[in-house]
């Protein structure tokens, strides 16, 4: 067997590009939620010939090499276990997880941007403790002002979030493309949660 596999047509081989693959840890669950541990088939197909992963789903599509043929893999699953990190990494999606998507102010979902609680221009830094998800109606509202003249009020104060809280936040917000096989991976723990 060796790993240069090809699609036959030019068209199909632009099809497979949408064939992504769920990358799971050697306990099942996703390597990463935000953003989806996802490879490209090619890396998948990679990473099972090295020996790296079980393929444990596949896709109905088949890819064929000189000398032989499988169906594209849609979930694999690391041999090794990588111990997750213990801290969430502070972006602008692992802000918004954190908030649930909501307003931190009045609750509002949908359309959000962030609010400094100490002002920029006071001096207020990018952090985890000064960074809140705000509708932009609260966002203007609270402007430059302190949390106390806005007369706004906290739902909650932001907090530094552990990894492993974000990962169980995440198992709710699901992106929005899944392949069925990847259901059982993603979301078998998921009513023990509520
Ligand atoms: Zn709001």
């Amino acid at each position: 067997m060796d790993s240069n596999f090809r699609i036959g047509t030019s068209s199909n081989a632009c099809r497979s590009q949408f064939h992504p693959v769920l990358v799971l840890n050697a306990d099942y669950r996703p390597l990463s939620y935000f953003p989806l541990s996802l490879w490209s088939w090619q890396d998948a197909i990679k990473a099972a010939w090295l020996d790296r992963v079980d393929i444990a789903a596949e896709y109905e599509k088949v890819v064929r090499s000189p000398s032989t043929e499988l169906k594209i893999p849609s979930v694999v699953v690391l041999k090794d276990y990588i111990r997750p990190k213990k801290h969430a990494t502070f972006t602008r999606f692992n802000l918004f997880l954190r908030d649930k998507f909501s307003c931190q102010y009045c609750g509002a979902k949908g359309e959000l941007t962030f609010d400094h609680l100490v002002p920029r221009s006071a001096g207020g830094l990018t952090s985890w403790t000064n960074v809140v998800a705000a509708c932009a109606p609260c966002n203007l509202r609270k402007g430059s002002k302190s949390l106390k003249q806005s007369g706004l009020r906290l739902r909650k104060s932001p907090y530094r979030p552990s990894a492993e809280e974000l990962r169980n936040l995440g198992r709710k917000f699901p992106p929005n493309f899944l392949h069925e096989s990847w259901m059982d991976f993603l979301y078998w723990d998921a009513e023990l949660d509520e």
